[in-house]
């Protein structure tokens, strides 16, 4: 059974409506990216999965709970990292994760170490006795994580937590959420930056305009829009040099659909299901040629969704 299931959502705002019949899946134990571009309705999507506001119609359930009926279930294991981030300026860092904390019931010595814990997870330790106002963002950002999980949710949701910050706290941003992850957490992560999502997210939805355009693995999003991607070898081509038999050979291949020489490279059109291409490489050997460069493209997660909604992410 999913872990979180979101059924047919719909949330108006007046005669708007932010969220369309949404419906996806997510698994226990893994990292689910939301991934759209700014008011695809990612937050309010969030929102709702987390308690914080209601929808019109559908249903949304977090280890069989239903967010409506049974709010205060599902909010004992959840941990919300908001996109807005809230912190009590005028308290430390660890004054504020333990704030957090002892909302879900932490006390004592469990508080004490679980918020400790929490400011090591996201590489802010040293900076337990500084308050909040003194953070620079990227510190806030994290602190913001710190104050969503030192009460060891189940479920994480985490609403583009990397949003203004330095590549440093990025990094210690995204390595802490898969930390979590492998410690056996399930997590929602929504961002806007694809590069983010293809490489920490298990399985993904892609909305646009509060709609669901596809969800999957990158690979299963990748295949709904293509079967190949390209090899391009850099080359030189000795003067009389015979580029059609050469073409016509390396097309025999197993797994080529098409081959193309121009000036000094060789474009290769092969079938993504073939993932070590050294035999192809072994063929252009035998014909005496230099191997300047070799490189591999494979199509990301903005030409999907370029090909499935006609415009670019951002
Ligand atoms: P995202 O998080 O993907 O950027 P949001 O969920 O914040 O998108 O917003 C989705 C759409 O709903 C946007 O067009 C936004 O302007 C609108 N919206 C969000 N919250 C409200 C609100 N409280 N009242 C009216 N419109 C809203
Ligand atoms: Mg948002």
């Amino acid at each position: 059974m999913a872990f979180v299931k979101v059924d047919n959502l719909i949330k108006n705002y007046g005669s708007f409506c932010a969220v369309d019949s949404l419906s996806f899946e997510v698994e226990q134990g893994e990292i689910f990216g939301l991934l759209g571009p700014n008011g695809a309705g990612k937050s309010t999507t969030i929102n709702i999965i987390t308690t914080l506001d209601e929808q019109n119609s559908g249903t949304v359930t977090v280890n069989g709970c239903d967010t409506v009926k049974q709010r205060a279930e599902v909010r004992k294991i959840i941990g919300t990292v908001p996109q807005d981030i809230a912190l009590y300026p005028f308290l430390t860092a660890i004054e504020n994760v333990k704030f957090f904390a002892s909302l879900y019931g932490l006390k004592g010595k469990e508080l004490e170490e679980s918020a400790m814990r929490a400011l090591e997870f996201t590489g802010l330790s040293e900076h337990a006795k500084l308050k909040a106002k003194k953070m620079s963002g990227g510190m806030k950002r994290r602190l913001n994580i710190a104050c969503g999980i030192a009460h060891h949710p189940k479920l994480i949701v985490m609403d583009e937590p990397t949003v203004g910050v330095d590549a440093q706290s990025r990094e210690h941003i995204l390595n802490a959420i898969t930390l979590l992850r492998d410690k056996g957490a399930t997590v929602i992560y929504t961002s806007h930056y694809m590069h983010e999502v293809e490489e920490i997210c298990d399985r993904m939805a892609i909305i646009d305009h509060g709609r669901l355009v596809a969800q999957g693995t990158e690979k299963e999003l990748v295949s709904m829009i293509t079967d190949s991607k390209t090899i391009t070898v850099t080359t030189r081509f000795p003067h009389g040099f015979d580029r059609d038999g050469f073409t016509e050979q390396l097309k025999l291949l197993p797994d080529v659909n098409s081959v193309r020489c121009e000036d000094n490279t060789v474009r290769l059109d092969v079938r993504l299901t073939s993932s070590d291409f050294s035999y192809i490489i072994d063929e252009i050997r035998k014909f005496s040629l230099p191997l300047n460069a070799v490189q591999s493209t494979v199509p990301d997660l903005d030409a999907v969704f370029l090909a499935l909604t006609g415009h670019e992410l951002r």
